[in-house]
């Protein structure tokens, strides 16, 4: 009879689940061991404003470096370091090391602006993360309104008025909200406007589809439902000058894009600020920060 258990539970566990799970195994392991090594590493993308064409601040990338020096996009890691609850030991290994950098940065007279977090949605719903929040600040001794926190529509929905009150608790530190992703989620306009955002990131698919005029007028649509709430629009994955100009025209404020950059390494980074610190002859300067 053990022989025909056996029989069933192979039939159960088909061959196609199996390998996805042995392959979530493998990358459960691959972060664990990058975890205790140190193989994660913080990568930068800068955002530029359209208008100036000056670089106002970048986001934080997470990459897994292997020892071989390969790079591993966290694409392929992300969504299993969520169901892991890896995400919230990776996240704060981020945030700790993005504070760090531009802490340094700011200390060299290269940059002034505010680098962006991402934060995932275990990480958004830990009771203790503004505790969490104020000690890396504290430690890595970066105030905090240079600081904005990346968050997605299905982190905000699963629990509005909760969502709201951990956002006002941010908000009231001085960190900036932006909504990452804009689109690609569920959000209602009824909870958009009580969302205490600072600002409005487009998805690429969106920006990809300005080839169109029904892409376009979605991204116009967009731009002003934003500006109606008063929030800063961000375009994402801008890779060409004619995308650039008709975010221009559409009053898009700011893009980030392979066009202007693709993420750096935090040394590569540093020398971009250099670079545009000579180009520019002062420091990068942003609009005034409270
Ligand atoms: P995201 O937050 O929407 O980040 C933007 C992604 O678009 C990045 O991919 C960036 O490299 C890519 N990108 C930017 N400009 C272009 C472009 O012009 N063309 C193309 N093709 N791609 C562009 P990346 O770094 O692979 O990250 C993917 C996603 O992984 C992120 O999307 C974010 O959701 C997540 N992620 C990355 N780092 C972290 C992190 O530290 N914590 C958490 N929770 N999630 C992260
Ligand atoms: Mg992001
Ligand atoms: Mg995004
Ligand atoms: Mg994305």
């Amino acid at each position: 009879h053990a022989k025909s258990q056996g029989a069933n539970r192979y039939l159960f566990f088909n061959d196609s689940m199996n390998k996805l799970a042995v392959k979530r195994l493998q990358v459960e392991n691959l972060i664990r061991h990058g975890l205790k090594e140190s193989y994660f590493s913080v990568y930068y993308q800068p955002k530029m404003d359209i208008a100036t064409g000056r670089l106002t601040g970048m986001e934080a990338l997470v990459r897994f470096i292997t020892p071989k020096g390969g790079l591993i996009s966290p694409a392929s890691f992300i969504p299993v370091a969520e169901e892991t609850g890896q995400i919230i030991e990776i996240g704060e290994v981020v945030l700790r090391q993005a504070c760090k950098d531009v802490k340094r940065w700011i200390d060299q007279d290269l940059f002034q602006g505010r680098v962006a977090v991402n934060l995932s949605s275990r990480q958004f719903s830990l009771p203790f993360l503004c505790e969490q929040i104020d000690d890396i600040l504290q430690e890595t001794e970066l105030p905090s309104y240079h600081l904005e926190l990346e968050i997605t529509e299905g982190t905000v929905m699963q629990s509005p008025p909760q969502a709201i009150d951990t956002m006002k608790k941010l908000r009231a530190r001085g960190i900036h909200l932006a909504m990452d992703d804009f689109g690609t989620g569920y959000s209602s306009l009824a909870y958009l406007k009580q969302f205490p955002l600072n600002t409005l990131k487009i998805d690429k698919a969106f920006v990809d589809d300005m080839n169109t005029a029904r892409g376009r007028n979605m991204v116009d649509t967009i731009v002003t439902i934003a500006h109606n709430l008063s929030l800063t629009v961000v375009a994402e994955g801008v890779e060409q000058a004619e995308q650039l100009e008709m975010l221009r025209k559409l009053r898009c404020e700011v893009i980030q894009g392979y066009y202007y950059s693709k993420p750096l390494s935090a040394d590569d980074f540093a020398d971009f600020l250099r670079q545009h610190k000579i180009q520019h002859n002062k420091p990068v300067a942003v609009p005034v920060l409270s």
